[in-house]
């Protein structure tokens, strides 16, 4: 129903109408007869300060009515029927008020639904002059995700995520996708009857399996060109698509005509806060859930364990080499290799390993999306505290996450884990460039900080620390500590390298050297043998 794109500050959005009628009115000259009932664009639009919404006959006619969407009041005569009252004043005093009504009839149900849902959503918007675009200075609207994103991190994360391309990616993802439908299936008892909001509908699929649990409406809402292809999908399934209403918007700024009984959303990023989306959907939770609603996932879960991995460490730090060239074409490239080597170390590392890489039992850190608050996610602080299991060098902390649907029949984990079917998250590492030694028993603290930053991700301040051990270390006491900072945005796929999790690392080949005549090349560092029985 939507014809046009919204711009990206929402200053206009169109529907196609089947036709308006303007009521009898003592104060205009503008009456329509029933003969006029053509095809009509209702398009909504901020201008001077008021949010204002004109029935074109078509997109570039003249020939209009404008209502203030501010004090103009929406009401449904039937299914494919409303009308919108609006004040008018009296064209000769500009003082008297009256009032004007437009009968607006639709083409289906559904697209009176979005209009309506459009039509809040206009109401409520708080409208800033000032902002100046490259054609002058023009309104704009505030939200929430607008206050702390920056608009070209937005503007290409839901470019990316407008894509067919990467929708497919997620639902192959069947460990992910199949835990959803069984989650929702196994917990029709929650669904039934009920009212849903599908937070981040992506393709719809999340809704449609909502539909079919049997929910009595689900809200689909999406802010990326996605919706457009949601709509088309769901539409397609007829059956199902009935109960179901595409919001192109996005969660912080769409209007819903009704409270939600249960939010289904798949918000989880790399290492579960990545993309931000969690705050999101806390704040759908507090704009559309009624109190005690049900959240599907209800919890995330944070797991960290410290990890040793030569093979890893050193294909990093080999990674710099290339800058310790004095004569790459008669340069010097020492200058940058601290840049370089610090660079590498600061992206987080992405990819399936084998759990026996761990070298201490786990610790968790929950988030429950039920009651956090959207602020709680800003900065997130996880004191840690391990024991050794094995003498080795620790090379970082690895961590995944799980999420739990807290149904009201059946609790399911979607898991993530090291060892367990891999994911399209895989498991996410922090590299120490100055690796730790420690011993079997030995206690190993630290802590992680995550700071949110407004390209949707977070900064990652790492630090573990280990008392030294051996001769001399009773006396001091000293710590050894490690600590580095990571972008969470920025993180190293390693998927295109042999998986760490498919071959045994002492089955893995020696990477291979580049070093070519022509050119001065780096020696590659060689990993040490992997000791993880206490030998070092
Ligand atoms: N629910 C779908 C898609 C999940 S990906 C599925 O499970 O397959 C997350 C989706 O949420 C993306 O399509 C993204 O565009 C959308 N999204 C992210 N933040 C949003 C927000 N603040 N408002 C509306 N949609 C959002």
């Amino acid at each position: 129903m939507e014809i046009q794109k919204q711009s990206k500050q929402q200053q206009q959005e169109e529907f196609a109408l089947a036709s308006v009628t303007e009521l009898a009115s003592s104060s205009t000259s503008s009456s329509r007869s029933d003969s006029q009932s053509a095809p009509v664009i209702a398009r909504f639009s901020a201008g001077n300060g008021v949010a204002v919404l004109r029935f074109n006959r078509d997109s570039e006619s003249t020939d209009s009515i404008s209502v203030d969407v501010k004090t103009a009041q929406l009401s449904k005569l039937g299914p494919l029927q409303s009308v919108c009252i609006a004040e008018a004043s009296g064209a000769d005093t500009g003082k008297e008020k009256y009032s004007t009504g437009v009968t607006v009839q639709f083409r289906n149900e559904e697209e009176s639904r979005a209009f309506h849902c459009a039509f809040e959503q206009w109401k409520k918007k708080d409208i800033v002059q000032g902002t100046l675009l490259p054609n002058g200075a023009v309104t704009s609207f505030k939200s929430k995700f607008e206050d702390k994103i920056e608009p070209s991190s937005a503007k290409m994360y839901f470019h990316y995520y407008g894509q067919l391309l990467h929708q497919q990616n997620m639902m192959q993802d069947y460990v992910r996708t199949g835990t959803y439908y069984a989650a929702v299936m196994e917990n029709r008892v929650d669904f039934i009857d009920r009212v849903v909001v599908d937070v981040g509908a992506g393709s719809g699929i999340l809704s449609l399996f909502a539909a079919q649990a049997g929910a009595k409406h689900v809200y689909a809402v999406e802010a990326s060109e996605m919706a457009e292809y949601a709509r088309k999908l769901i539409a397609g399934n007829p059956s199902l698509g009935e109960r179901i209403t595409v919001i192109k918007g996005k969660v912080e700024e769409v209007e819903l005509p009704e409270k939600a009984d249960i939010l289904i959303s798949e918000p989880m990023g790399t290492l579960l806060v990545n993309e931000r989306m969690l705050e999101s959907y806390v704040i759908a939770r507090d704009r559309f859930l009624v109190p005690n609603g049900k959240m599907f996932p209800a919890v995330g879960r944070i797991h960290m364990a410290p990890f040793s991995d030569e093979y890893l460490f050193v294909e990093i730090a080999n990674k710099a080499l290339f800058w310790q060239q004095h004569k790459y074409f008669g340069v010097d490239l020492t200058p940058l290799y601290g840049s370089a080597f610090g660079g590498y170390f600061s992206q987080p590392v992405v990819d399936a390993f084998d759990p026996r890489l761990l070298v201490a039992p786990t610790i968790s850190h929950d988030l429950d999306f039920t009651e956090i608050k959207e602020e709680d996610l800003y900065e997130i602080e996880i004191p840690l505290k391990f024991v050794a299991s094995v003498g080795t060098r620790v090379h970082g902390l690895a961590c995944w996450f799980d999420v739990l649907f807290n149904g009201s029949a059946v609790q399911r984990w979607l898991t993530t884990a090291p060892g367990a079917p891999t994911t399209h998250w895989y498991q996410l590492r922090c590299v120490l460039s100055q690796p730790l030694y420690v011993m079997a028993g030995q206690e190993i603290t630290g802590q992680l900080r995550m700071v949110a930053h407004n390209a949707q991700s977070y900064t990652i301040y790492l630090t573990l620390s280990a008392k030294m051990w051996g001769p001399g270390a009773e006396q001091g006491g000293i710590l050894q500590t490690s600590s580095c900072k990571l972008d969470l945005k920025e993180p190293y796929y390693r998927m295109s390298q042999p998986q760490a999790y498919a071959m045994a690392q002492d089955q893995q080949p020696t990477p291979a050297n580049t070093h070519t005549d022509d050119l001065e090349g780096p020696e590659l560092i060689q990993p040490p043998p992997q000791n993880l029985d206490g030998q070092l």
